[in-house]
């Protein structure tokens, strides 16, 4: 399918790759449900024609809200037991694209991405981008809002509960247009230093849209950058690879590199991917045809 011409509409969501712990075991109905109905609620706007962007972060705002993902209101906590949240989203069509990192009051950080898409930068960060979305009519909410009971028993449990350390969420769509998006959300790491900022909200690293590809990753932060995972699915199929090669290359350098995780992406044909290297991935997709398919562990 050539880029850009009409085709059937497609959606991938993801809750943050990991190992298969109590985050996931305990709450795989609720987690279940929330995928489901976040899905269903995609597959509605893309069969009226909404376009893949605004799906997209549709998608992530919903996933933001549900303090079962460590996006939004579930985020983790930072080693100071405050949160710092990160987010992204692209539009394939032009390559527009808006990040914010490192915000602390942002009620959905992807909210405040898609602002700055509108707009001449790409990526804002710290109390600068906080105070930009609130002049803007942005929602915002003490930090402390923030600071969940769940979040603080994540902090907790440390890095031995590896499953609570991690999470992000993300969307990846193809609209009936023929048009590509990706958007991502996190709050990190738990326990990650102050100002640390991972893959996430970076172009090319966690979130990728063009005209061939979107892309979405979740994982270990740091090696998806040092692999430019995205942007680097983006080139593999822009030589011509098909798309679950070229998401499976990604994930190997990542590996190479120390990291595991997981990332979904779709193409300009529909053809959606999927590729996990940790135990487990709450996802969903669904395409025109088909019926929604969501899984949590592998
Ligand atoms: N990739 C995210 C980060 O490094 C975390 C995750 O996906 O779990 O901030």
């Amino acid at each position: 399918v050539a880029p850009g011409q009409s085709t059937a509409p497609a959606v991938l969501i993801h809750g943050g790759a990991g190992p298969l712990g109590p985050r996931l075991r305990d709450h795989e109905a609720e987690i279940t449900l929330v995928l489901n109905e976040v899905l269903a609620g995609a597959r509605d706007a893309l069969e009226r024609g909404t376009d893949a962007l605004s799906v997209a972060i549709r998608c992530v705002e919903q996933l933001e809200d549900c303090e079962l993902f460590n996006a939004g209101l579930g985020s983790a906590l930072c080693a100071d037991g405050t949160v710092e949240m990160s987010a992204a989203a692209m539009r394939g069509s032009d390559r527009a694209a808006g990040a914010v990192a490192g915000v602390r009051t942002v009620r959905n950080p992807i909210r405040a991405a898609e602002l700055i898409l509108g707009g001449d930068q790409v990526l804002l960060i710290g109390p600068a981008a906080d105070r930009h979305a609130r002049e803007h009519g942005i929602a915002t909410q003490p930090n402390d809002a923030f600071v969940t009971r769940r979040a603080r028993a994540r902090l907790a449990l440390g890095t031995g509960s590896e499953d609570l350390t991690h999470g992000t969420v993300g969307a990846v769509c193809l609209d009936a247009a023929g048009l590509l998006a990706a958007a991502t959300s996190t709050g990190g790491i738990s326990g990650q230093p102050p100002g640390r900022v991972g893959d996430s909200p970076l172009i090319g690293a966690g979130t990728w849209a063009d005209d061939r590809v979107a892309v979405s990753c979740t994982g270990d932060g740091e090696a998806f950058i040092r692999a430019g995972a995205a942007a680097r699915i983006a080139g593999l199929v822009d030589a011509g690879r098909p798309l679950a090669q070229a998401a499976a290359a990604a994930l190997d350098e990542v590996g190479r590199l120390g990291g595991r995780g997981g990332l979904i992406a779709v193409d300009a044909g529909g053809e959606p991917a999927l590729q996990l290297s940790s135990e487990a991935m709450p996802r969903g997709c669904w395409s025109a045809g088909n019926e929604p398919v969501v899984r949590v562990s592998a």
